[in-house]
């Protein structure tokens, strides 16, 4: 197929790609969509599901939570509401996080790509204790890069796309491992915009200004810093739906790999 070359078959290890991103940005259905790429193009995926909350899942995971740790029982068990229930089940499913990687070891030569879909809501991932092991487990055992996944609709308006820049952001520096912007649902809205945006500076200014001119001087600060951020990653428009981009998104990947072994 042409997207043969894409599959990393000098590497001995596979790359991990950890999917987050806001609640409802799409990233189970882009997880979805990866599974069904990879298969189309003979690449070989492991998929891994860290999401204990999710009723059904349209992909089949390798690796799933759920079998492991029972959301509804551990908040009843811990008389908790619904993001303690899942913040606690992560918890305990880190603790365990060593077999997983140990599976993956196993796995590792028949193997070009781990795929890791995360809880809805980003924070419970980005923001825990057990997210940061998961994350640092998977980081000194093999190459791995973060996709962002952005709602490319809901992000047209300058400040809310500032406020999902700022947070990739965060998590970059918060992470230090390769990050790729996929900006989704461009079946919905194009993502040329925010390309622009990134790219010009004075571009995003004048849209910031028509937007909130209250904002402005607070804004122009943090879009300069977030100017150096934009020249640390790499972005691809994608359609979970459609399934446009998926070969650009594997390109983004492949050269955010080669990143990490050159830096770790
Ligand atoms: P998650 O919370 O980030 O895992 O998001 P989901 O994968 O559950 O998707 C949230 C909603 O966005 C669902 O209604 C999906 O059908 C929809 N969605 C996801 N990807 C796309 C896409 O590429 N295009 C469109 N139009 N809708 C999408
Ligand atoms: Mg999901």
């Amino acid at each position: 197929s042409s997207s043969g070359q894409v599959g990393p078959s000098f590497r001995r290890k596979p790359v991990i790609i950890i999917v987050v991103g806001m609640a409802g940005s799409g990233k189970t259905t882009f997880l979805h969509r990866l599974v069904c790429h990879t298969q189309a193009s003979r690449i070989r995926g492991y998929v891994l599901n860290l999401d204990p909350a999710v009723m059904t899942l349209p992909y089949g995971a390798n690796i799933d939570i759920r079998d492991t740790v029972k959301y509804k029982e551990v908040m009843k068990q811990f008389n908790l509401g619904p993001n303690g229930g899942i913040m606690t089940s992560l918890n305990l499913f880190a603790t365990k996080f060593d077999e997983v990687i140990q599976v993956i070891e196993k796995r590792a030569d028949q193997l070009d790509y781990v795929l890791v879909d995360t809880p809805g809501q980003i924070e419970i991932f980005t923001w825990s204790a057990s997210g940061a092991i998961i994350t640092e487990a998977f980081a000194s055992t093999f190459p791995t890069v973060v996709a962002y996944v952005v709602d490319t609709p809901r992000s047209s308006s300058p400040v809310t796309f500032m406020s999902n820049m700022l947070y990739a952001c965060s998590i970059l520096y918060k992470t230090r491992l390769p990050l790729v912007l996929a900006f989704n649902k461009t079946d919905v809205a194009q993502h040329q915009f925010a390309l622009e945006w990134m790219e010009d500076f004075e571009a995003f200014q004048a849209a910031m200004r028509s937007d909130d001119s209250y904002m402005s001087t607070f804004a122009q600060s943090l879009s300069l810093a977030l100017d150096e951020f934009y020249k640390n990653l790499r972005s691809v428009g994608v359609s979970a739906v459609s399934g446009a981009g998926m070969d650009t998104f594997f390109k983004a990947i492949e050269a955010s790999a080669e990143e990490y072994m050159e830096t770790y």
